[in-house]
């Protein structure tokens, strides 16, 4: 409001030149499939075998050929057959053989018939309705041919996946190792949790935030707590993170008042940016590169902090991890109330969705001053507005962002 906004750094701008710097830098281990949830693949899955193995019955019921059926008279009941005892015996014409869902048809089989189609005299089977060549038998390979591609690289493994995996015998695979990320937190006021407050302190929030952000994507985590704003302890972390990990992300410290003092200590250990972005939170951010480690500064502010490594540090460290990134659906819905927007960033109001009567409706979930954290705690998902776009009267269409398993 008022302020000059035309120097700012787009969002996508930030992200793509941050991406085009970035490569995979974890190496591939072999992990059991109990142990994979999670974890990303390091290389293409085709499949061993074919889903299903063999042409087995999809219903409870009778396999018949269709000549045997010409006539129209009952068939025998030449034997049985169950998922895991395929039928064996001969099968003489004129007989058809019982079989449940999943077992194997008897080689020569046109056709299952459920059994609420058929009247059983006792071995003599009466078929009441004349069956489809071929209906009621799952093919061979008809989910998943042998040597199908099946997933990708990059995949980050999934409640879906595994189950898949384990369908085609596959009981090893190869990952990339987890991504080992240190963590601090800026600032004299901050206290841990647990400890008194004095004058003028508050708790460090955005380290659990951040930590459990990080739970959510499957990295290993070096804490190294909260670290005052004094810069021979501040040289000190940023060494120990650049030799002990492969990314640092620190909160606060970033902004205007402070950036000096740590953009002369990172320029001194690194190579360092900072930004204005273009977005709301989350306007100072800092990335660049230690020695070793790729940087991420976010600001101290708690919505700011969460809102930026959601949207920028989280696609980043998929990169580095080896993970293909989606982007997060979005959805159009209708403002139900009016929302406060200044032109000249893009941003991230947090909201509440749901289904209305006419569709999906959202509503902010109050002030959206990047200080409150009850903003981003009691909303289900992004409000996105664009960059130019002033405030939106009740009734306008918006874009949301649901949250995804980040922030769930
Ligand atoms: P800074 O970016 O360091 O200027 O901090 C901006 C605001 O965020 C200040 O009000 C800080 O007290 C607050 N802040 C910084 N770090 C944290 C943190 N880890 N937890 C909670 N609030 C923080
Ligand atoms: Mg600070």
């Amino acid at each position: 409001m008022g302020f000059d906004t035309s120097g700012l750094l787009p969002l996508s701008d930030a992200l793509q030149g941050m991406l085009d710097q970035l490569a995979c830098c974890c190496d591939t281990e072999q992990v059991p499939l109990p142990h994979a949830l999670g974890r990303v693949l390091a290389a293409d899955i085709a499949s061993p075998l074919s889903v299903p193995p063999f042409d087995n019955a999809a219903m409870d019921g009778y396999a018949v050929r269709l000549a045997d059926l010409a006539t129209g008279t009952p068939l025998i009941m030449a034997g049985k057959a169950f998922a895991g005892q395929p039928y064996q015996g001969e099968w003489p014409a004129g007989h058809c053989v019982r079989i449940m869902t999943g077992a194997p048809v008897p080689e020569g089989t046109d056709a299952v018939v459920m059994q609420e189609e058929t009247r059983a005299d006792g071995d003599k089977i009466a078929f009441l309705v004349p069956p489809i060549p071929g209906q009621n038998i799952r093919r061979r390979g008809e989910d998943i041919r042998e040597g199908a591609s099946v997933l990708s690289s990059g995949t980050r493994l999934t409640p879906r996946e595994l189950p898949l995996l384990a369908s085609l015998g596959i009981a090893t695979m190869p990952v990339h190792r987890p991504l080992r990320v240190a963590i601090f937190s800026t600032g004299d006021e901050l206290k841990p949790v647990g400890t008194p407050l004095a004058h003028g302190d508050i708790y460090d929030s955005n380290r659990y935030g951040v930590k459990a952000m990080l739970a959510r994507l499957g990295c290993e985590c070096l804490d190294l707590g909260i670290i005052p704003d004094d810069p021979a302890q501040l040289r000190a972390a940023f060494q120990q993170a650049d030799r002990e990990a492969d990314a640092l992300i620190t909160t606060g410290g970033v902004s205007v008042g402070e950036a000096d003092f740590t953009k002369q200590l990172l320029e001194e250990l690194g190579e360092i940016g900072f930004w204005k972005l273009a977005i709301k939170p989350g306007k100072p951010f800092a990335f660049g590169r230690l020695p070793n480690a790729w940087f991420f500064g976010l600001p101290g502010n708690p919505v700011s902090a969460m809102v930026t490594f959601d949207q920028l540090v989280q696609p980043a460290l998929a990169k580095l991890a080896g993970q293909q990134f989606e982007r997060p659906l979005q959805l159009q819905a209708i403002a139900s109330e009016p929302l406060k927007k200044a032109p000249g960033r893009l941003d991230f109001q947090r909201g509440i969705l749901r289904m209305g009567p006419d569709g999906l409706e959202v509503r902010s979930t109050g002030s959206q001053d990047s200080a409150v954290f009850s903003s981003l705690s009691r909303a289900n998902c992004y409000i996105i507005l664009e960059r130019e776009r002033g405030r939106v009267a009740a009734g306008e269409t918006v874009t949301v962002e649901p949250f995804g398993g980040l922030l769930l």
